[in-house]
């Protein structure tokens, strides 16, 4: 049995220059109002949308739909007929749909050579898996859930709660309810690092080391920031571990199909936007109203005229990006324990390191894993070419999963 990988495939969210980081997050001075400040109207013929601008899905696909659907309907009320839409992610997509039912013209400009934004497909072995989105989350209330289903794609549930947790201790009972009411005690401005720190001085009935354990994959996996940039009260946003289900066959499936009798004109990064009173002017071309869905990340490389309302900037100066990186790995065989979550969770060397793996054998039967890594570790990680990156990644895994394999 051969233990390299036979295939593989490696993310670059955080050198990603059309997405500059992984999802958008909420500083230490921040809070979700700065999101409803974000997509704002500003005026009537400039709008920015996308996963940052919804105050309590962002950072999720169906988010950054309704909020493209909910640019795309202010536009069309409006009585705008020609809009322009920048990126063409979820949001961009969505938008142009609803715009495009609504009768009106819709030009989507995309950076990339490519529609999905930060849902990224790679195929492997002629199945398709995802190196950005993967999981339809909240999925009771999510619309493209529906959509799914409508389409028939083959889902498959995630337990976010019960990972397989590699190298053994089970979270204690209690320890989440007091973290969550710890961080809403916290005083306004104050970054989930120090809540952390000062339970780590009196830790009460719980260990020093389960308490990092339990905030490194919860939250650590979940943002990717240093925690003492991260918003005590804000920080930890719902989403993971509500019913989430992974598409067979990856999100672009979704893509595709809302990408369908759009006009998108790819390879086509915007870099100025300027608003007159008869219209706004793209890169030069005319248009009557522009809806914005680039990432956070990417805003500020965008020449607005005039610039954005100082409350928007202010809301920009109080949300960041975060970095989680992902890696696909193929085996010609499994050798690792089987687990019915379908999920896999290990601490790294450091107290902020994890890495996270869903196995993804049920796609197409062959042995495949897609692991999410977060954390200081990263820096290291994540250096060098796709095989050396892939190499370190499969390291982590094998070692801790067939120790795990050995001692049951
Ligand atoms: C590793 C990873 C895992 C994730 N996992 C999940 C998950 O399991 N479930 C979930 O719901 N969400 C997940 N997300 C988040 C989800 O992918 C995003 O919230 C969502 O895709 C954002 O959609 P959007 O349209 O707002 O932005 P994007 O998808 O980023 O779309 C913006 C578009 O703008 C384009 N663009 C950028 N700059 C320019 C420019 N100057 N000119 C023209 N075009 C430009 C970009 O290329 C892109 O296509 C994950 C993200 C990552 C990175």
């Amino acid at each position: 049995m051969s233990i390299t990988p036979v295939a593989f495939a490696v993310s670059h969210w955080g050198t990603d220059p059309w997405s500059r980081g992984s999802w958008s997050l909420i500083g230490r001075d921040g809070s979700p109002q700065d999101r409803i400040d974000l997509g704002t109207p500003v005026g009537t013929r400039l709008r920015l949308a996308g996963e940052a601008t919804h105050p309590t899905r962002a950072g999720m696909t169906h988010g950054a739909y309704e909020q493209g659907v909910e640019a795309a309907s202010w536009a069309a009320d409006l009585g705008h007929d020609r809009i322009a839409v920048v990126g063409a992610g979820t949001a961009g997509l969505a938008a142009a749909r609803t715009l495009i039912d609504r009768g009106r013209e819709v030009v989507v400009l995309e950076a990339r050579d490519r529609p999905g934004g930060r849902t990224a497909g790679v195929e492997i072995g002629g199945t398709g898996f995802d190196l950005g989105a993967n999981w339809l989350q909240q999925f009771d209330q999510n619309v493209l859930a529906r959509l799914a289903e409508d389409l028939g794609l083959r889902l498959v549930p995630t337990d976010f709660h019960d990972p397989l947790v590699l190298d053994g201790r089970p979270v204690p009972d209690g320890l989440e309810a007091e973290l969550r009411a710890r961080l809403a005690a916290a005083p306004a401005g104050a970054a989930i690092a120090e809540v952390v720190s000062d339970w780590l001085a009196a830790p009460g009935s719980f260990t020093s080391q389960d308490i990092c354990r339990y905030v490194a994959a919860e939250i650590t996996m979940d943002a990717g920031v240093p925690l003492s940039w991260l918003s005590a009260r804000h920080g930890f946003e719902p989403g993971v571990g509500e019913g989430d289900r992974w598409i067979v066959g990856g999100y672009r499936l979704l893509v595709e199909h809302l990408a369908t009798g759009v006009d998108i004109r790819l390879g086509h990064p915007v870099r100025g936007i300027e608003v007159t009173d008869d219209g706004v002017i793209v890169d030069g071309e005319p248009f009557d109203a522009v809806i914005v869905t680039v990432p956070l990340g990417v805003l500020p490389s965008l020449t607005f005229t005039p610039e954005l309302p100082a409350s928007h900037r202010a809301a920009l100066s109080r949300l960041g990006m975060g970095r989680v990186e992902k890696v696909i790995l193929r085996f010609d065989e499994r050798f690792w324990p089987v687990h019915p979550a379908g999920y896999y969770r290990l601490h790294g060397p450091g107290a902020d390191d994890i890495c996270e793996w869903l196995d993804a054998t049920g796609a197409d039967g062959t042995p495949t894993l897609v692991g999410l890594f977060a954390g200081p570790w990263l820096a290291e990680l994540w250096t060098g070419t796709d095989p050396e990156i892939a190499a370190r990644a499969a390291h982590q895994w094998i070692n801790a999963s067939t120790a795990a394999t050995t001692s049951s």
